[in-house]
């Protein structure tokens, strides 16, 4: 038994499979994909090697019932002379750069592996969605072991991009061993503002000052657990805080220059903090107020506007998180970037594409990532949040800003998969008119959340692969490779075993 690296774009693993919508199981089936720099516990690896090995017997986790069981891998074979050869699997000795886009319905959550291990989170989300999923993919860990991250970045302090964060202590507690997640992190990023619940923008953000016709705030908190004090969410994030970094970890308030991640250069990979800028105000540091589309200062305009940026480069491949941004930040950084001594390129490949998708987007912006790979982290996923995300301009521009004449825009709310289980019925009190309180049973088509809407992308800093599952196997994944120059080609046919 060995737990090996995974060389393959995509691997179909089969075995034993509880078809829940037949309640039956079912034998033989397709119980999983695997994907490029994935790893793989094989149980023997001289049946690997063998010729007449028709499969590789491994074991994998079942996220459903949170044990490991037996699998396995059809391996390749090639007709020579006459009689079927199988060929090895193949198997890499170094680990990939991945990203991880996760569905978190209205919100963002992007976790990133890169090649040494380290984890990397940039929001959390709201919700449930990221606790669970980091249970699933850091199984058994416990409060002796717990799964550790280089990293957590709060791109922003709006409830969408890190209240799911709430919910990994709460996770410890969870009656299902698979549903439980203990995290510690090195590191938590910020970006300084603290958005109290006063809805008055001279109030939202405490202390301002005003030069040359434009405001700024100057209650920058290096620490939010010493502004508990000014929001309700800030006085449960204090606590999560504690809970989840290290000991001898430490929080930052990052801003455009920061040599944060310098320490990852060693290894390859280059994180440049390309936002938000904090201006000179007099002896004080302060963030500019943002405004909306009509040109008037807006609380939501300033903390979006001013989401942490950074551009993670490895090789030839660069990605791009950009929180939040909007029309005026995202202008003002552009400018920005202009006015430095040393060229500043946001040019990437694979963008995480800003604010879920909103229509307030700057085309110069999008224009100058000139991506190839977007990614929409969006959810309409009730009617108080109907904020219909993408937008249709949105698409079609980030189309037009694209490097390639087939650009790949992904959204995480279209990549999950559900499947209709019938009508189920759920009891409703009702008051008549009269005052009488009586139960109706409300019936209504229920569906059942099948595949996760996690958009996969995998590199060694040439190749790309991009991937979303689908039910039952994989239906749409693309191999592209970039060049020095920043060119892109598309792989003809990356197969699949
Ligand atoms: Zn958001």
């Amino acid at each position: 038994m060995g737990v090996y690296i995974l060389d393959e774009f995509i691997v179909r693993v089969y075995g034993t499979r509880w078809n829940r919508v037949k309640q039956i199981a079912e034998k033989d089936k397709v119980i999983r994909m695997l994907y490029w720099g994935d790893y793989v516990e094989i149980k023997t690896i001289s049946q690997n090697k063998r010729k007449d090995s028709s499969r590789v017997d491994i074991k994998i986790y079942n996220y459903g019932t949170g044990k490991y069981e037996e699998a396995y891998i059809k391996k390749k074979r090639k007709k020579i002379k006459g009689s079927y050869t199988y060929l090895p699997l193949k198997l890499r000795s170094e680990n990939l750069l991945q990203v991880l886009f996760v569905d978190v319905q209205q919100g963002d959550a992007s976790i990133i592996t890169l090649p040494t291990g380290e984890k990397i989170l940039i929001d959390g989300g709201e919700g449930k969605f990221v606790a669970r999923i980091l249970a699933a993919l850091y199984p058994n860990s416990s409060k002796k072991d717990p799964v550790k991250f280089d990293s957590i970045i709060v791109s922003h302090g709006d409830a969408d991009h890190f209240s799911g964060l709430f919910e990994i202590p709460e996770s410890e507690s969870n009656s299902l061993k698979r549903k439980r997640v203990f995290l510690k992190t090195n590191n938590i990023y910020h970006n300084g503002l603290v958005k109290s619940g006063e809805r008055t923008l001279s109030k939202a953000f405490g202390k301002s000052v005003e030069r040359n016709k434009i405001r700024y705030v100057t209650d920058l908190w290096d620490d939010p657990r010493d502004a508990v004090s000014k929001s309700k969410t800030f006085k449960k994030w204090d606590n999560v805080i504690n809970h989840i970094l290290d000991s001898n970890g430490t929080i930052k308030r990052l801003k455009f220059g920061d040599n944060e991640f310098d320490r990852h250069k060693k290894n390859g990979i280059d994180i440049q903090v390309l936002g938000p800028i904090v201006e000179k105000v007099g002896s004080k540091e302060g963030l500019r107020y943002y405004k909306n589309e009509k040109g008037s200062k807006s609380a939501s305009h300033t903390v979006n506007g001013h989401s942490i940026s950074i551009r993670l480069s490895y090789q030839n491949v660069n990605l791009f998180f950009g929180g939040d941004l909007n029309i005026d930040a995202s202008e003002h950084l552009l400018h920005h970037y202009g006015q430095q001594p040393k060229k500043i390129s946001v040019r990437s490949e694979i963008l995480k594409v800003p604010h879920h998708g909103s229509h307030e987007f700057y085309v110069p912006f999008l224009k100058s990532i000139n991506p190839v790979v977007s990614v929409v982290s969006s959810g309409d996923e009730n009617v108080s949040k109907d904020y219909v995300h993408p937008r249709a301009s949105l698409i079609g521009a980030l189309g037009r800003a694209s490097r390639n004449d087939k650009p790949l825009i992904f959204c995480t709310e279209l990549a999950a998969f559900f499947a209709y289980m019938g009508v189920a019925i759920k009891p409703v009190k009702v008051i008549r008119p009269s005052g009488k309180t009586e139960t109706l049973n409300y019936s209504f088509p229920a569906f059942n959340r099948l595949v996760y809407g996690a958009v996969r992308v995998r590199s060694d800093g040439k190749k790309i692969l991009v991937a979303v599952e689908s039910s039952s196997a994989i239906k749409e994944y693309y191999v592209l490779t970039v060049d020095s120059l920043g060119n892109v080609s598309f792989d003809d046919k990356p197969s699949i075993i």
